[in-house]
């Protein structure tokens, strides 16, 4: 069981981490990154990038947040593998403790630990996840021009989800589970505006169906949770929206949070509520409502604990 100090700790390798940790080792902060046991973040999940800028040709999601790696190791990110178990906010250095047995102190954290997009957790769902499932349109939708494509959920994510994929797509579903949507009324009305997209009321997701070798979707089995009645829709692609958790259950209690677990911070900053502590998140949602959850976004938000710290 080691320990290991640092000026400054950052709790998360998605791409607002490796922003922070960048910007953080170039202003000579000495960061130590801890990566958890899945470094990279949600882009570890997705396949095709084109959307990234500075790559003409498509890049791959994995590959993407490698380099990041290596570009915060290579201007002096120290990188660490473990997750953290428990954290200690009230006093300085702020303590940490990780899932190896080994503990940490840090005169600042900047936490980035994001959030992870919300799924049904039907097996299909599992099964085809990045061959025709996707929980992000601005990614994936590209792939999907032309095509079919149903979307669930009916906040305000799922309506701009369907919003983005009608100028997409040939036709999009919306599929929610009950007869009114939660969303803002003047994206609904945009929506309805729109003659490729069609609601599915009181239903839904029983299965995705589809191809194996190679692995696509073919079309989604229905369920009406009134009648019971089932039916199914041809489909190319299934974008699950229905909503984000962000992963910040670990400062529950100390920092101060919005509704379903998003971090305060001031207004225009990543400071929270403990001097010493910033979030770098870019999620729908998050406390500086970013519009785009994506990873440029998130490079944008990554050096801004940094530079706040220095000022
Ligand atoms: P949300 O408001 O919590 O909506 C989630 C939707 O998914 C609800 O319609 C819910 O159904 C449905 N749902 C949840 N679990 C489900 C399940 N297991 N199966 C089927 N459907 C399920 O989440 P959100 O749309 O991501 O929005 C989160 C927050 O971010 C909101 O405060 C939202 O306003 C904000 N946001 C803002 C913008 C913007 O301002 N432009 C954009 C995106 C998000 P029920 O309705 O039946 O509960």
């Amino acid at each position: 069981m080691a320990h290991h100090h640092s000026k400054l700790a950052i709790v998360g390798s998605g791409p607002a981490g490796y922003t922070a940790a960048i910007y953080a080792a170039r202003a000579l902060l000495e960061p130590m990154m801890i990566s958890g046991f899945q470094p990279g973040g949600q882009l570890m999940i997705t396949t095709d990038v084109e959307n990234y800028p500075g790559f003409a040709d498509v890049i791959q999601g994995p590959w993407l947040m490698e380099q990041m790696r290596l570009q915060a190791e290579h201007v002096g990110t120290r990188m660490v593998s473990d997750h953290i178990t428990k954290v200690d906010l009230s006093r300085r250095p702020f303590r940490l403790e990780g899932d190896s047995g080994d503990s940490y102190t840090a005169d600042a954290l900047i936490i980035a630990t994001g959030a992870q997009a919300k799924w049904l957790g039907i097996p299909s769902e599992a099964k085809f996840q990045g061959f025709g499932v996707s929980a992000c349109a601005t990614c994936d939708g590209f792939f999907f021009r032309g095509k079919d494509v149903v979307v669930v959920g009916g906040g305000n994510t799922a309506v701009e989800e369907a919003l983005y994929l009608s100028h997409l797509a040939k036709s999009v579903t919306l599929v929610h589970r009950r007869d009114s949507l939660r969303s803002e009324k003047i994206l609904q009305d945009r929506l309805f505006r729109q003659a490729n997209v069609q609601v599915v009321w009181d239903s839904a997701i029983e299965e995705i169906c589809g191809t194996e070798n190679p692995s696509s979707v073919t079309h989604v089995r229905l369920k009406n949770v009134k009648s019971g009645t089932l039916s199914e829709v041809k489909t190319d692609g299934v974008f699950i929206a229905i909503g984000h958790k962000p992963s910040t259950e670990l400062f529950d209690g100390q920092l101060d949070m919005k509704g379903g677990g998003y971090l305060r911070t001031a207004p225009g900053s990543t400071a929270t509520n403990i001097p010493g502590v910033f979030a770098a998140f870019s999620e729908p949602g998050d406390p500086r409502e970013c519009m785009y959850s994506n990873p440029v976004a998130s490079n944008d938000d990554g050096p801004r604990p940094d530079l706040e710290r220095a000022a």
